[in-house]
C-alpha cells in the first residue's frame, strides 16, 4: 500500500512575506465578532516582531512557554484557555515560533474539535474530526514541523506524535527575515535536525525517488548553509527544512531519531541537540554523513554536551531503551525487517552509555 500523502495546501515564501499575514487572514476571518488565536513563542515577547502581528479587536494572543518541549498536559491547558476565552471557536490558530510552537499550534487546533486529552491521540490516525484552521509561521528553521503531518508531544507514558491527515497546517508563511539572529548553537542544532532527517531518509530502506529528490536537494542546501559562507543562508535553510520535512513525510527517519526520543523522554534533552549528541555516535550507521556533520560542527565551533547519560540509573536506562525500541517504523527503515536481531537492548545501552 502506498501512502496517500496530504500536504500543506497554501504556502507563501519570501523575505518580508510576514507583512501579508493580515491579508492572508482575511480569507479565514468569518465576521465582525469572530477572533483568531495567536500562539507566539514567548521569546518574542520583547522583540520587534510582536509589534508586527496584525491584531484585530477580539483576537487572543497567548505567549507560549517552550522552555521544555510540548507536553500533552500543556496542550490540554492551552485548549482550556482558548475555550474559556469565548463561547465560539476561533476562526484560526496561528503558531509563530520554532518547532515547539508550531507543534503546539497544530495540537491545539486539533484538540479544539476532538474530545478528551491530547494524550488520547498520540499515535497514527486516531484523530476523528478536522481541526480549526491552523497557520504556521516558523521563526527557526530545520524541524520541518511547518510541513509535516505530525505534532510531537510528550505524554504521561511516551513521546509520540499525533500523526494524522488533519495535522498538517492549512497555510504556512516562510519568511527568512524571521530567522535572522538566532543564537549560533540553536541555529546549528535546529538546522542539524534537518540534515539528520535527510541522512536518515537517504540511508534508509524506505527511500524512493520522491523522498530521495527532496532529501538530496535539502542536503545540498544544508551544505551551502553550514559549510559555505552563503549570503542567502537563512533563505536556504528555510527551504532545506521544508524539503527535508517532505522527504521524511514520504519515507522515515532512523536510528538518530529513535535514540534521541529516548534521551528526550527521560532527560528532557531538546530535539535538535539530542539528535546531534546521538548522531555523533552513529558512524556505524551513517558514516560519511557523521563525518560531514563533524566538519560542520568544527566550522561553527560547536561543543556538544558530553556525559549526558552518566547519572542515569538502571530503571532510567531501561526506560530510555524501551522508548527508543518502541519506535518500530524508524528501526525498520534504518535496519530492515530483521532489525530486532540487529539492534539488541545491549547495543542500544552501549550507544547511550557513550553519549
Ligand atoms: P524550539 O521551538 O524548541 O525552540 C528552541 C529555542 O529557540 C526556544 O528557547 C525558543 O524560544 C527559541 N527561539 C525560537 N525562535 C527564535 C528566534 N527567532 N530567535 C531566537 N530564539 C528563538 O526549537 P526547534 O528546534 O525549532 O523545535 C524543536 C521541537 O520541534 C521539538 O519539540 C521537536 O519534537 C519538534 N519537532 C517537530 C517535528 C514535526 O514534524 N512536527 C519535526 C522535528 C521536530
Ligand atoms: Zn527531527
Amino acid at each position: 500500500m502506498y501512502k496517500n500523502l496530504r500536504v500543506v495546501p497554501h504556502m507563501v515564501f519570501g523575505r518580508g512575506s510576514f507583512n501579508q499575514l493580515d491579508d492572508i487572514l482575511r480569507a479565514y476571518r468569518t465576521d465582525e465578532g469572530s477572533h483568531v488565536v495567536y500562539l507566539i513563542d514567548a521569546i518574542h515577547e520583547h522583540r520587534p516582531l510582536i509589534h508586527r502581528v496584525p491584531i484585530h479587536k477580539n483576537d487572543l494572543i497567548i505567549l507560549v512557554n517552550v522552555d521544555t518541549e510540548p507536553k500533552t498536559s500543556y496542550v490540554d491547558e492551552l485548549v482550556q484557555r482558548v475555550n474559556e476565552y469565548s463561547n465560539r471557536p476561533p476562526d484560526a490558530i496561528i503558531g509563530l515560533g520554532g518547532g515547539s510552537t508550531l507543534d503546539l499550534a497544530k495540537a491545539v487546533a486539533l484538540m479544539l474539535t476532538n474530545p478528551g486529552s491530547a494524550a488520547d491521540y498520540q499515535g497514527w490516525d486516531l484523530v476523528k474530526n478536522p481541526g480549526i484552521t491552523h497557520i504556521g509561521i516558523p521563526t527557526l528553521a530545520g524541524t520541518g514541523a511547518e510541513i509535516s503531518r505530525t505534532t510531537v508531544l510528550t505524554g504521561p507514558t511516551r513521546k509520540l506524535g499525533i500523526n494524522s491527515d488533519f495535522t498538517p497546517f492549512d497555510q504556512i508563511i516562510m519568511d527568512a527575515e524571521l530567522v535572522e539572529g538566532v543564537p549560533t548553537d540553536q541555529w546549528f542544532y535546529t538546522g542539524m535536525d534537518c540534515y539528520i532527517h535527510n541522512a536518515e531518509a537517504l540511508a534508509g530502506s524506505f527511500i524512493n525517488t520522491f523522498a530521495q529528490a527532496y532529501a538530496e536537494k535539502s542536503l545540498d542546501l544544508c551544505r551551502d548553509v553550514y559549510l559555505g559562507d552563503d549570503p542567502e543562508a537563512d533563505d536556504k535553510l528555510m527551504v532545506a527544512s521544508y524539503f527535508g520535512g517532505m522527504s521524511i513525510a514520504y519515507s522515515q527517519v532512523g536510528v538518530a531519531h529513535a535514540l534521541s526520543y529516548g534521551l528526550s523522554f527521560l532527560l528532557g534533552t531538546r530535539h535538535g541537540v539530542g539528535n546531534c549528541i546521538v548522531f555523533d555516535q552513529l558512524d556505524d550507521y551513517y558514516g560519511p554523513y557523521v563525518e560531514e556533520f563533524r566538519r560542520m560542527m568544527d566550522k561553527h565551533n560547536i561543543q556538544l554536551p558530553r556525559g549526558v547519560t552518566k547519572d542515569v540509573d538502571e530503571a532510567g536506562m531501561e526506560k530510555m531503551i524501551d522508548v527508543a525500541l518502541g519506535l518500530e517504523p524508524l528501526w525498520q527503515n534504518a535496519l530492515g525487517p530483521d532489525w530486532k536481531s540487529i539492534m539488541t537492548r545491549e547495543k542500544v545501552r552501549a550507544l547511550y552509555e557513550r553519549m
